[in-house]
Formats: structure tokens, C-alpha cells, sequence
């Protein structure tokens, strides 16, 4: 169990001149209140704050921090009052606690909604004061680590958490330290066998790996000396979540991982980075495209180093990576590393250039209302990686990967992207959809008066882009729906001697009906419901009207025989599913992702065509090209199960005894297999192409965990087709 006393000196060691007794004060404060209390793993209570505090400690955090890593639990776990904490503490500590409180507070959801609340609380909570996030961070990574003294279930839910939000936080504020150890720990729990077997298949390697660091940093050592460079080298072996994404995301072997172990080189300068570099390269041969320098363009969340891979003399590729110490410690601790302590300071300074994607990304939220947009925009943001290109003044423009030049255009100004028409690269011209590389010169035409295509929400990356796209397009599009609406009602209730004119009074029951029906405050929100579909005018009607006047009216069931005979013939209608609220709308299962019972479901209104229903994790819904304003909620009904085509991806070690094995499997649970198709490998690797009829989710899920279970299975992954976007 860690001491107080140590915490003490780790503080003291980075903050000799900062006054102490607010931690002996914490420390006493929080022994007295948990006093008691025990953790699942059957340790007292105080051990966890004792933890997070240390934590924060070598995060080289101030006194005030490091005490609020004492104090965090306290108002949620015991009967402490802020009145006391402020009494005892003073305002900036209660102020960090309850902010701390809060985001432990929000209920933890796998839905989207949830998960995009989170994080905007903790955006507006980090811009109050970082400090909030920092302790937060630490509580979560002492928690990780002691995860496995709970429930499965929990360990599972909290392990989702931490991979969904917090690793990829901490990557974004610049905390790989951090970062690495919450992916792995979450790894552990949330793929316990693929963990395993890449563990086992990483420590085989682990061994020759290390001799070879030491035979090539005793190389690289010895040059360093005879050029006069100081120089600290360690080497180190890739860790195992971001081997198990890279061999997933390539689809590669464990030999084939360029950077699985890499060579670090501290040096004191800026000028010794390049001179190492220039050395390297002189004794070994780099491997083309593979030099980075991060130094002269850092990357968004502050990381500064070069990187290199050059070929060994054995011809093994290795990768390595030269910075000084400085940014090696920003590199590990990121926002903490800039984090200085000043008197009264709480929020991130104008001087904190390095976060001012921050700044942005709640300048954005701002505009970004729905939710499942907020939350895939954010990823991007969380998940950059990068190129860079130039204006023709020679301005850099840093894009994530995959941007084009409409995200370029939009990078520029709104204007630029709402009236960009076409780009030059390097002088010729390119189409729209082209991704930038590294280093391209664009040059941007534009048209006044051309404005932004719903396409252009495919072609975009940025969410810059995106959201100001989107912006247009919504408010073009929703005034469009509003005229619609108005329009089919004021038909309607001139069928019964109304109009809207008459009715619009501050008595008549239509100025509540948006209200009723949840669609939002006013008349217009009304119309725009009734022109998108979600609402038919004549339910809008049976509010207004009396049922027997309603039923008088001789064009009042007029029947469309044809047109929906049509409709008919054109869809079938799927009964398993039901449109909340109604159920005159025609419903089908969506081709691309093809969802089945038990899963997570959304409706969307197409135009003329009804309502397509997607799984929530579809591509297409995720992606944005969907329209928010058309979605609709849809649930399973009765009879839902049986019967569902699902494709799955299947991808085998050893294609020989795992072939049969897979088949095996699906006979004994009974799952009857449509369609088959069997690919094999030189390397006798394999995959296969599976059809196989499913009743349910729970069905579902047993056929992935038995055939995942298989030995010689690497890897079971249900198969999406991605469409070109909706209809
Ligand atoms: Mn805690």
C-alpha cells in the first residue's frame, strides 16, 4: 500500500517552494470520512484516494490537485458537506471536487445520447478548470487497474467506458503515458481471449526483440559518442492494444508490424534531433516515406519528436524515434506537462497554442445540437491523424487523413467552402472527392452564389466541414419542409371550411399541438413535422376537429388504391417492426445493415419510400450523411423473431482444422447456414464469407462467441455494406 509520506516527498520533489499542509490536512480529512469503508477487493477505502493522489503526484501535478486526489470521493461517498470542504479547503478545491463529482455522476449508457453528454460535460468541465479532467483521469486509471475485484458485468461496462472515452481523452490531451495503460487494461477485459492469445504470441517474440534493441542501440551508442552527442536511448516493444488495432486495421501478421519494437533517442537539443537523424540515416538505410518530423509540425495535441524507420543489418525494418527530453515528457504527460501551476490560474491560458483545438471543439459543440452527430464529429477529432497541406501563400493547413478539398475550402473560411466549385493540386485540376496528400499545394476555385450538396457531407472528414454543411443544408431543407407543411395543412382544412388564418388564434388548440406531439415549441416546428412526414395532416386534424365532423367530410377516406398497390409492390412492408406513434407508415429493414431483433434500432423517413430501419451502429447513420431532422423512433414488435439474413466475416489461423470445426459449431447450434464461400491464403491463413439465419441478437451473439472460441479463429466481425446514402 502506497504512503502518504511518499506522496509527500513525490510533490515536494517537483514543487520545493509549495506550501504542504493543505495535503496532510486532505489526507487526515479523507481518512476520517472513509474511515470504515471498504473496496470491493476487500482493502480499505482510503487506499483508492491514497492511489489516484499518487497519480497525480507524478504527474508532477501542484499541492491543490494532488489534494483533491485525497478528497474526490468524499461528497459522493460520505456525508460530507461542501459547506466543510470549502471551510477546511477553500473554494478552489471545493470547486474541483464537485466538478469531479459531477462527471462521475452522469449514468453510464452505451447509448450514443449518453455518451455525448459525457463528454460534453467533461469539455465544459475541463475548460473551467483542466484540473477536473486531470484528477479524473487518475481516479479512472486506479480503478482500471483494480477492475478486476468486480462483478463481470461491471468490469465489461466500465472497461466500454474507458476504451469509448476516457483512452482516447487522454490521446487527445497529449497523456500517452496514461492513454496506454487504460487501452491495455481495457483490452484485457473486453476480449479476454484475444488478449490472451496475443500475449502469448507477443512473449514469444519478446525475447529475440530485446536482443536485438540491445545489439542495435550498442551501434547506435557508440556513433552517437564519436559524433559528441549526449544521448539517452531506450528501446521498447509496441504495446499490445495497438499491436491488436494494427494487425485488425491491416489485416497483417504479427511479423509483418514495421514498428513492434522502436528505438527512442534522447537528446538535449533541438539541432542533435536532426544531427541523430542525419547519423541514422548514414549508417542504416530509411525506409522511403517513413521520415516524420513533428518537430517543425507538431501534431494537434502538442507531441513533438522526429521519426524515422530505417533498415537493420540482418534487413529488419525498425522504427525510431529521436526528441528531446522536453518533449519526451510532454510526449508521456501531455496537457499535465504544460499544466504550470499560477497563483489563481484554473482554465488553460491564450499561451496554450497547443490546445486550442480545445477551444474550437466547444465553439463547435455549440452549433452541433444532435447528439450522434456531436459524438461522431468528436471522434474524429480524438482519433486525428493527419496531413499537411499548403495554400498558395505557403500557409500550412493541418487535415485529418482522408480530408479533401472542400475540408480545405472550409479550413479557409465558410464562404470559401459554401462557394467552392473545384481545386487545383499542384496547379492541375482534381475532382472534389480527391484526398489530400502530404505536402499538396491547393488552390481552391470558387463561384459566388454556388452553394453546398448533401453529397458533400460524404466527401468531408472535417468536422468543420461537416457542421457547417450541415448548418446549411438543415436550415435550407427545414424551410423547405415548413412551406410543405403549411401548405398540405391549409389543403386539408380548407376541406372543412378552416384555414390557418382562422385558426391561429391564441385559443384554438393547434398553437399547443407541436407541444403534443413532441416535435417542439411553436406552429412552425409543427409544419416542419408535417413536412417531413413525421406527422400526417390528418392526425393533426383529428385534434382539431370533432370525430363525427372529421368523419362527415366526403373526400375523408379516399381510398388510393393504386398508389398504394404500388407502394406495396415496390417494399414490402415489414410487420416486425413499429413506428412509435403511428402506424400508418410503410417500414423496412434497411440493405445495408440489415438489423435484426434485439438490436438497438432507428428509423428514418426517406422520401417517398418510408421508413428505412437501421442498426444505430450502421456506417450510414454514423457517418452523417443522414438528415437528424428525419429520424424516427421505431421499436421490435411482437413476432419479431427468426428469419434474419446476417453476413459474418470469419477469418481463420490455420484454414485446415479450423474450417471444420467452424461448420461443427453452426450445425450444433442449429444455424442454418444459406451461403458459404471459403478463401484461402498462401500462408494457410484463411477467411470465410458465412450467410447464416438468425432469430435474435442473443442468437447472434452466441454463433460470434462460440465461433470466436474456436481454435484457429482470429477474428469474427459481422459484415455491413456500405451505401452511397440515403434515399
Ligand atoms: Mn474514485
Amino acid at each position: 500500500m502506497i504512503r502518504f509520506e511518499d506522496i509527500q516527498e513525490t510533490v515536494k520533489g517537483h514543487h520545493p517552494e509549495a506550501d504542504l499542509e493543505i495535503l496532510r490536512k486532505a489526507y487526515i480529512f479523507s481518512a476520517v470520512e472513509h474511515k470504515g469503508q471498504v473496496r470491493a477487493s476487500g482493502e480499505p477505502y482510503l487506499v483508492h484516494p491514497l492511489e489516484v493522489a499518487n497519480v497525480l503526484a507524478e504527474m508532477r501535478m501542484d499541492p491543490i490537485c494532488v489534494a483533491v486526489g485525497l478528497l474526490h470521493d468524499v461528497l459522493e461517498d460520505t456525508l460530507t458537506t461542501p459547506e466543510r470542504i470549502q471551510e477546511y479547503f477553500g473554494a478552489d478545491v471545493l470547486h474541483i471536487v464537485e466538478g469531479v463529482t459531477k462527471i462521475s455522476k452522469i449514468p453510464y449508457a452505451t447509448s450514443e445520447e449518453r455518451q455525448a453528454e459525457t463528454y460534453r460535460k467533461m469539455l465544459l468541465a475541463m475548460v473551467d478548470d483542466i484540473r477536473v479532467i486531470l484528477v479524473k483521469l487518475a481516479d479512472r486509471l486506479h480503478n482500471m487497474r483494480t477492475l478486476k475485484h468486480l462483478p463481470e458485468e461491471r468490469r465489461v461496462r466500465i472497461a466500454r467506458e474507458t476504451m469509448d472515452i476516457y483512452a482516447p481523452l487522454s490521446g487527445r490531451l497529449g497523456m500517452a503515458k496514461i492513454k496506454n495503460e487504460l487501452e491495455d487494461l481495457a483490452f484485457q477485459y473486453l476480449d479476454p481471449p484475444g488478449y490472451r492469445s496475443l500475449t502469448a504470441r507477443v512473449e514469444d517474440k519478446r525475447k529475440p526483440a530485446r536482443a536485438f534493441i540491445q545489439k542495435v542501440r550498442a551501434t547506435v551508442s557508440q556513433k552517437l559518442e564519436e559524433a559528441g552527442i549526449e544521448a539517452t536511448i531506450e528501446g521498447r516493444i509496441k504495446r499490445l492494444h495497438s499491436i491488436h488495432q494494427k494487425l485488425k486495421r491491416q489485416r497483417i501478421e504479427l511479423d509483418q508490424v514495421y514498428d513492434f519494437v522502436a528505438l527512442r533517442i534522447l537528446v538535449k537539443t533541438i539541432p542533435d534531433c536532426y544531427a541523430v537523424l542525419g547519423i541514422l540515416h548514414n549508417a542504416w538505410r530509411p525506409v522511403p516515406g517513413r521520415v516524420k518530423d513533428f518537430i517543425a509540425m507538431p501534431r494537434p495535441n502538442g507531441y513533438r519528436s522526429l521519426h524515422t524507420s530505417v533498415i537493420s543489418d540482418e534487413g529488419h525494418p525498425f522504427e525510431v524515434q529521436i526528441r528531446t527530453h522536453d518533449m519526451h515528457q510532454v510526449a508521456e504527460e501531455g496537457i499535465a506537462a504544460h499544466w504550470k501551476y499560477k497563483e489563481g490560474r484554473t482554465g488553460l491560458g491564450a499561451d496554450d497554442d497547443a490546445f486550442s483545438w480545445l477551444r474550437q471543439l466547444l465553439e463547435w459543440q455549440q452549433e452541433v445540437k444532435d447528439p450522434h452527430e456531436f459524438l461522431n464529429s468528436l471522434k474524429l477529432d480524438l482519433y486525428p491523424e493527419e496531413v499537411y497541406c499548403f495554400t498558395p501563400r505557403g500557409e500550412v493547413k493541418m487535415l485529418p487523413r482522408g480530408a479533401t478539398p472542400i475540408d480545405f475550402a472550409y479550413s479557409i473560411h465558410t464562404e470559401v467552402g459554401h462557394q467552392c466549385v473545384g481545386a487545383r493540386v499542384h496547379g492541375k485540376m482534381v475532382p472534389l472527392r480527391y484526398k489530400l496528400q502530404n505536402g499538396d499545394i491547393v488552390e481552391i476555385l470558387t463561384s459566388s452564389g454556388h452553394k453546398p450538396s448533401r453529397d458533400w457531407l460524404g466527401l468531408t472528414v472535417t468536422n468543420r466541414a461537416k457542421s457547417k454543411i450541415r448548418h446549411y443544408l438543415n436550415t435550407a431543407e427545414k424551410q423547405q419542409a415548413l412551406e410543405i407543411g403549411r401548405k398540405h395543412l391549409e389543403r386539408e382544412l380548407r376541406r372543412f371550411d378552416l384555414s390557418l388564418k382562422k385558426l391561429d388564434t391564441k385559443s384554438s388548440p393547434i398553437t399547443t399541438l407541436a407541444q403534443d406531439f413532441g416535435v417542439g415549441q411553436k406552429l412552425d416546428d409543427l409544419f416542419v413535422a408535417v413536412g417531413y412526414g413525421k406527422i400526417s395532416a390528418r392526425h393533426v386534424l383529428s385534434r382539431l376537429l370533432p370525430p363525427d365532423k372529421l368523419a362527415e367530410s366526403p373526400e375523408a377516406e379516399k381510398p388510393r388504391p393504386m398508389v398504394d398497390a404500388v407502394r406495396r409492390f415496390l417494399r414490402r412492408r415489414d410487420e416486425r417492426i413499429k413506428v412509435k406513434g403511428t402506424d400508418d407508415l410503410l417500414v423496412y429493414r434497411a440493405k445495408c445493415c440489415n438489423p435484426i431483433m434485439g438490436e438497438p434500432i432507428v428509423g428514418y423517413i426517406t422520401r417517398g419510400k418510408g421508413v428505412s430501419v437501421h442498426s444505430v451502429d450502421c456506417p450510414n447513420v454514423r457517418n452523417l450523411v443522414y438528415d437528424p431532422g428525419r429520424r424516427i423512433e421505431v421499436e421490435w414488435g411482437s413476432g419479431a423473431e427468426g428469419g434474419y439474413e446476417v453476413r459474418l466475416a470469419v477469418d481463420l489461423e490455420d484454414r485446415m482444422g479450423a474450417l471444420a470445426a467452424v461448420t461443427a459449431a453452426l450445425a450444433s447450434m442449429k444455424t442454418d447456414v444459406r451461403d458459404m464461400q471459403v478463401r484461402t491464403f498462401d500462408d494457410n491463413t484463411g477467411s470465410i464469407a458465412l450467410t447464416v439465419r438468425i432469430n435474435d441478437l442473443k442468437h447472434l451473439d452466441k454463433v460470434v462467441k462460440s465461433v470466436r472460441g474456436i481454435k484457429g479463429v482470429i477474428d469474427v466481425a459481422r459484415q455491413s455494406v456500405s451505401s452511397p446514402g440515403p434515399t
